[in-house]
């Protein structure tokens, strides 16, 4: 298949693809999504063919407005209606009760549906002119780090999409906070864009993460692709705290040059790293982490060290990602 490249200008010949039922990668807030239309059921087939996505790893439908929600979700919580009001549009994804009409293909099989309304003009744009909910994982072959440029999208799915449209990179650049608004109290499903020091703002009793659980404790809360492998370079992915790096990188010292660096500490010797990406803060980490994993790729790199952060704010779902990619 030829894949067609659009601007930021030209969100209507994209548009076009999904309306009828083919599949376009699109900017968001976070990262890049592959989309398609959420009320299509071949449509949605195709996401997972194109990203050789497992059938049981349900799919987050991106809304542009509440009609759109209505379409999808049903008998909508007071409390994720207060979430909708504080943080949407952005980085809140939140399981709803679905609605009858949306495919099993969409949800895997579940009863709810995840929703998200992003913030990003373009995702909200081409929502707009498609005119229909549009089903978006994030567009990466499986298993692959999340794409947040639209050349990390053409690296991995050019000739098995109809179209990219070219964005700036993703601001944020980790995905969106899932949140299971359909138990009491609701809990965090995966740490994301929206931290849940300010979930609690809107709702104390709001459960944390439990990243630590094993696979079978994961799948007792929902969330189905949170058992499956993520994030992952081919490098290797060394997770170290602050401090250790010189005692960490021992057994790499005569190959330095086969290790790449991000972290917010300034090592002491970076000029014999293939490559060091010292970060102001946890933000910008965040936004760079998934381009340094490609780039290590591209380069050959056999190691990538990153440094571990506070689990506090943002630090909790970098730190999530950094775990999965060192799995
Ligand atoms: P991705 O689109 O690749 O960022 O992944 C979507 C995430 O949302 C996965 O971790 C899914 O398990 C999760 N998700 C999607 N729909 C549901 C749902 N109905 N219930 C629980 N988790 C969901
Ligand atoms: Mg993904």
């Amino acid at each position: 298949m030829k894949t067609t490249y659009f601007s930021a200008l030209e969100l209507e010949g994209a548009a076009e693809l999904i309306k009828n039922g083919e599949l376009a990668a699109f900017p968001t807030e976070t990262v890049y999504g592959l989309g398609a239309d959420a009320l299509n059921e071949n449509a949605v087939q195709k996401i997972f063919e194109a990203k050789g996505r497992p059938a049981d790893n349900p799919l987050i439908v991106h809304v542009a407005d509440d009609s759109h929600l209505a379409l999808i979700a049903s008998n909508i919580p007071v409390v994720a209606q207060e979430l909708m009001a504080r943080f949407w549009p952005g980085a809140l994804t939140l399981v709803l009760p679905k609605r009858p009409e949306v495919s099993s293909l969409v949800t895997a099989g579940l009863n709810t549906v995840a929703v998200r309304l992003p913030s990003h003009p373009i995702a909200i744009e081409l929502i707009r002119l498609a005119g229909t909910p549009i089903a978006a994982p994030s567009a990466n072959r499986s298993g692959r780090p999340s794409a947040t440029t639209w050349q990390a999208v053409a690296d991995d799915l050019d000739g098995r999409i109809a179209g990219i449209v070219k964005g700036e990179p993703t601001s944020f650049g980790l995905e969106s906070t899932v949140l299971d608004a359909t138990c009491d109290p609701p809990r965090v499903l995966r740490p994301g864009g929206v931290t849940l020091e300010q979930l609690k703002e809107v709702c104390d009793a709001i459960q944390p993460y439990s990243g630590g659980l094993s696979n079978q404790s994961l799948q007792g809360v929902n969330s189905p692709g949170l058992k499956y492998k993520h994030y992952q370079p081919q490098a290797k992915v060394v997770v170290f705290t602050a401090g250790v790096l010189e005692s960490e990188l021992q057994r790499a010292l005569d190959r330095l040059d086969q290790v790449h660096y991000i972290g917010l500490s300034s090592p002491s010797n970076p000029m014999r790293f293939g490559s060091t990406q010292v970060c102001s803060d946890v933000g910008e980490y965040a936004a760079k982490l998934f381009d340094t994993f490609r780039k290590a790729d591209i380069a050959g790199a056999e190691w990538v060290y990153c440094e571990a952060v506070s689990e506090i704010g943002i630090g909790v779902a970098l730190m999530d990602r950094l775990r999965r990619a060192s799995q």
